[in-house]
């Protein structure tokens, strides 16, 4: 079946058609690993995570590859500034006192612990820019050779005035950018040719003379620019071009922008041919950050009691190119929501066949631009439909978790009360000792408390009277 993805690059839905037979490079710009990763980047990635799962339903093989930044993202990046701000690596380096290799490593964990709650598939290659600095100066030797870029006596900048069509993803004029607010002030270094031009490589000197992480290059010792990582990275990986690349809807006008530059400048050839780009999650309609006091994380989810899973049903329910609105009813309701559709399925016995007409359904709201609301709405209808034998609903609710991912097979996870608990420890000791006097009792008085044990070669097992 043919899948129709909105192109940020067009504006419009196109039918998608891989550079390869069969294949699907996919690059996803990963966190700045400084601190955890909040619910609205944690959408990002089971956004990405459906749409990859979507390709594997057809048989697509989806090499994906979300980075690792660890160097070089300034504060001032996200409006634009990249030549004043200080690296986000850093900043958290101070804040928590330890080298910024051991801010990696940390955040890193966190992420892949809520990437695994989130039964988000692991990346096929999840590189740190760290790991990667070579491929950077050597694309930025190949943009100063071609006449792309230049030095001054604080950075290697991208001139932006060479590349044509620079503002070809956003739309934007360039001269429209010049008077930007915290856009690339000239002032920052008198050297800049344009405002708008952003470094490939900062030196070790001026504002970043305190750099911690630093590498040698043909132009000094320093640090690549955040945009240079993904166009390194991405090539390393996945070649020149890429079938597809994702990001949030933020990056459109610099960061994505840049790459296309860097790239294209660099390799001579189309870099993406489908850029997707999803929107934020927002909390009380405004939006989810750090600054607005607002930020959840995962653990803060599970603190609550909630199944993380119930987390990622939430998402399903807005398409990835619309604002979502977080609040704790709405993911109280999804979680509700989640235990009655596991039900349907775990209640009914293997065997069933996957119902035809609804395949269908499912397939074509999925294949049109990843309309996951869609696709779960499908599987109300087949949990409703009276027609259909419980077999087949478990069947065709398990076929549509390919892509959903929220383990509708598994079993609710019994809820012990603590003295029960205690008796069944007593009771496996007991057991350990053979003393099976001992054991009996302590099953009838779990039993008075209306829990059924059984034995088995794993140990006891133990259900709800
Ligand atoms: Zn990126």
């Amino acid at each position: 079946m043919e899948i129709f993805l909105h192109n940020t690059l067009s504006g419009k839905k196109e039918l998608f058609k891989p550079l390869k037979k069969g294949h699907v490079g996919m690059y996803h710009c990963g966190p700045t690993v400084y601190w955890d990763q909040q619910l609205g980047n944690m959408r990002a990635m089971v956004e990405a995570d459906l749409i990859r799962r979507t390709f594997m339903l057809d048989g697509y093989d989806v090499n994906y590859v979300r980075n690792y930044t660890d160097v070089g993202h300034l504060t001032g990046d996200n409006q634009g500034d990249a030549d004043t701000g200080e690296d986000r690596m850093e900043k958290a380096a101070r804040r928590e006192h330890a080298a910024p290799e051991k801010i990696a490593d940390k955040y890193i964990a966190n992420f892949e612990r809520d990437i695994a709650l989130l039964n988000i598939l692991p990346a096929t290659h999840s590189p740190r820019a760290t790991e990667h600095i070579a491929d950077m100066i050597d694309m930025v030797k190949t943009l100063i050779d071609k006449g792309y870029a230049y030095v001054t006596p604080l950075a290697v900048y991208f001139d932006v005035t060479k590349f044509k069509d620079y503002t070809k993803l956003s739309g934007q004029k360039l001269d429209d950018l010049e008077s930007g607010e915290g856009h690339g002030s000239i002032a920052s270094d008198p050297n800049k040719k344009h405002p708008q031009d952003f470094a490939l490589w900062f030196l070790k000197t001026g504002v970043h003379t305190n750099a911690l992480q630093t590498w040698p290059s043909p132009w000094g010792e320093g640090f690549p620019g955040w945009h240079i990582e993904c166009s390194a990275m991405s090539k390393h990986f996945l070649g020149p071009t890429l079938d597809i690349h994702m990001g949030g809807v933020e990056h459109v006008s610099i960061h994505h922008t840049n790459e296309i530059a860097q790239s294209e400048a660099a390799n001579g050839v189309t870099f993406v041919d489908y850029w997707l780009h999803n929107e934020h999650l927002v909390v009380d309609n405004k939006r989810m950050g750090k600054s607005e006091g607002n930020a959840l994380v995962v653990p803060d989810v599970v603190a609550k009691g909630f199944d993380p899973l119930a987390l990622r049903y939430f998402f399903l329910q807005a398409h990835y190119r619309s604002k979502q609105n977080f609040t704790w009813q709405a993911l109280e309701a999804s979680q509700t929501a989640l235990k009655k559709m596991r039900k349907a399925v775990v209640g009914a016995a293997d065997g069933g066949k996957i119902d035809k007409s609804y395949q269908e359904g499912f397939l074509t709201a999925v294949h049109d631009d990843f309309n996951f609301p869609a696709g779960l709405a499908v599987a109300w209808e087949v949990i409703k439909d009276p027609k259909l034998s419980d077999m087949d609903k478990r069947a065709t609710l398990l076929y549509f978790d390919k892509v959903f991912g929220l383990e509708l097979g598994k079993k609710e996870e019994l809820a012990i009360p603590a003295d029960v608990q205690k008796l069944l420890d007593a009771r496996a000791a007991a057991r350990i000792g053979k003393d099976f006097k001992r054991s009996d009792e302590l099953r009838d008085e779990i039993s008075r408390l209306g829990y059924e044990v059984k034995d088995s070669p794993n140990g006891q097992i133990i259900a709800k009277k």
